[in-house]
């Protein structure tokens, strides 16, 4: 449970990006051919192997999602590790350690019928040196037969042999209840609630359009105006039904109180936008065409990445807009927002109504690669063909080693890889970049940390 010494700062994260949520991780340790591969497809039940989609990405997987009694962990097979060290012990010993020094817990493969062997007690010695709390499974003992074989296994002093066959299943319903009860305490994840309307937040500076926009898409010309514009009031969240579906529009009375009334109102609006993105699933950022973009503008922009939100970009006034204008529109837009690249862009029109119609698709895209998850093993398939390819850059004489990652949450998405060195930033743009070529996560924030374990 050694998480203090993880390491957060992706290419999106801010610094009070705070611990990101994984689950334990089981590692199998183990020479080759005692089982390890199949005693793992026995625990996954292939489950992420029939939904493989991607070709070319079935090879060489090193970490799966698995779960057992309801307790889902993150399952690694440390046979995908093999780096050709000098000697069969020395390998397997330095899998050990690494396994060590990522997992919660480690699950010692032995192969009952063959015994203790030179490369079976220098895993023990590595795992011995760890606090890591470690699970000993006796395998191939595919009957009655091979049990007293098991017990053998209490010489290596690493506690209770567990008798299972990987291959028939035999067994590892008690071993897998010990790996759940060795694993660490951790928090449930919060349940989403999916019936209810997508939360959205209408943001930009004064004056962009937002009550016009609200107004349009409420369908109503009504213009509030409030005498005593300033004075604080409870939040109002408005349900609006758009492209034959309900969205929640929140904070809708502070938009139509039209805050530009205020002078000085600037660090008000700031604060109103994030109590509104901290409720908000996606968030519109309004701009106005009719002016050059301000650093206002990009700073509500950098407000909706930090608070991880999914994000539409929408360009106001486009009535406005003439051929000299769009231009240096364009060029703005290039220089100013590449940062957010990926995010669906809208150009609309709240007063003349124009391309009303293309904001919910836009919504739609930026929410579903908000809530995109990548299965584990496909992940780290995908991972590894990408590392082989373009390995990370050497720091300080050594090559930080890339051991496997997993998706920790989605809205937004977060990955986290497991390493064992520091990997620069321009690295994990590169990872974030492909990420985004490969699974889409268009219109959606991602935040990758790095759990370092030197
Ligand atoms: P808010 O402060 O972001 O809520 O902005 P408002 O909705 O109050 O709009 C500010 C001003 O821009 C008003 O005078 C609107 O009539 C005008 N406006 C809003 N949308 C458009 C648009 O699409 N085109 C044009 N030409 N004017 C707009």
């Amino acid at each position: 449970t050694d998480s203090s010494r993880a390491r957060s700062g992706g290419p999106d994260n801010g610094d009070g990006d705070g611990e990101v949520r994984v689950k334990p991780v089981v590692a199998v340790v183990g020479r080759p051919n005692v089982g390890k591969s199949s005693l793992v497809n026995r625990i996954i039940g292939r489950r992420e192997a029939v939904v493989e989609d991607v070709p070319g990405v079935t090879r060489d997987r090193v970490a799966y999602d698995a779960s057992w009694q309801g307790r889902e962990f993150t399952l690694v097979d440390t046979g995908g590790w093999e780096t050709g060290a000098a000697g069969l012990a020395a390998m397997v010993a330095r899998q050990a350690e690494y396994a060590a020094q990522t997992a919660d817990v480690i699950l010692f493969v032995v192969d009952a019928t063959v015994g203790i062997t030179d490369a079976d007690e220098a895993v023990t010695r590595v795992l011995r040196a760890t606090n890591r709390p470690v699970v000993l499974a006796a395998n191939k003992v595919d009957g009655g037969l091979q049990e007293a074989d098991a017990l053998e296994l209490w010489n290596l002093g690493v506690g209770e042999p567990f008798p299972v066959s990987a291959l028939h299943g035999r067994g590892s319903g008690d071993l897998l209840d010990a790996v759940i009860a060795a694993l660490p305490e951790t928090a449930e994840p919060e349940e989403e609630d999916d019936d209810l309307p997508p939360r959205v937040a209408l943001v930009g500076r004064p004056n962009v359009g937002k009550s016009s926009l609200l107004n349009r898409l409420a369908g109503e010309d009504r213009v509030v105006v409030d005498s005593v514009a300033g004075t604080t009031r409870d939040a109002v969240d408005e349900i609006i039904e758009l492209g034959g579906r309900r969205w929640t529009f929140i904070d809708t009375a502070g938009i139509r109180r039209r805050f530009r009334a205020l002078q000085g109102a600037d660090y008000y609006a700031t604060v109103r936008t994030s109590s509104a993105l901290e409720r908000a699933e996606v968030a519109v950022v309004l701009m106005d065409v009719s002016e050059p973009l301000a650093e206002q503008d990009i700073r509500v922009v950098e407000q909706v990445v930090e608070a991880g939100r999914a994000l539409v970009l929408a360009f106001n006034k486009w009535d406005t807009l003439d051929e000299d204008r769009r231009y240096y529109l364009e060029k703005e837009i290039d220089r100013q927002l590449s940062r957010v690249s990926w995010a669906p862009r809208v150009n609309i029109s709240a007063k003349t109504g124009r391309h009303m119609e293309r904001l919910v698709p836009a919504l739609d895209t930026s929410l579903e690669g908000w809530n995109t998850r990548i299965p584990t093993g496909r992940l780290n398939g995908w991972l590894k063909e990408l590392v082989a390819a373009t390995p990370p850059p050497v720091r300080g004489g050594k090559q930080p080693k890339i051991l496997f990652a997993t998706q920790a949450d989605a809205r937004p998405p977060q990955f986290v890889l497991f390493t064992t060195g520091f990997l620069e930033d321009n690295y994990r743009r590169f990872i974030e970049r492909r990420l985004r070529e490969d699974f889409g996560f268009e219109g959606s924030p991602i935040k990758l940390t790095m759990r370092i374990r030197e």
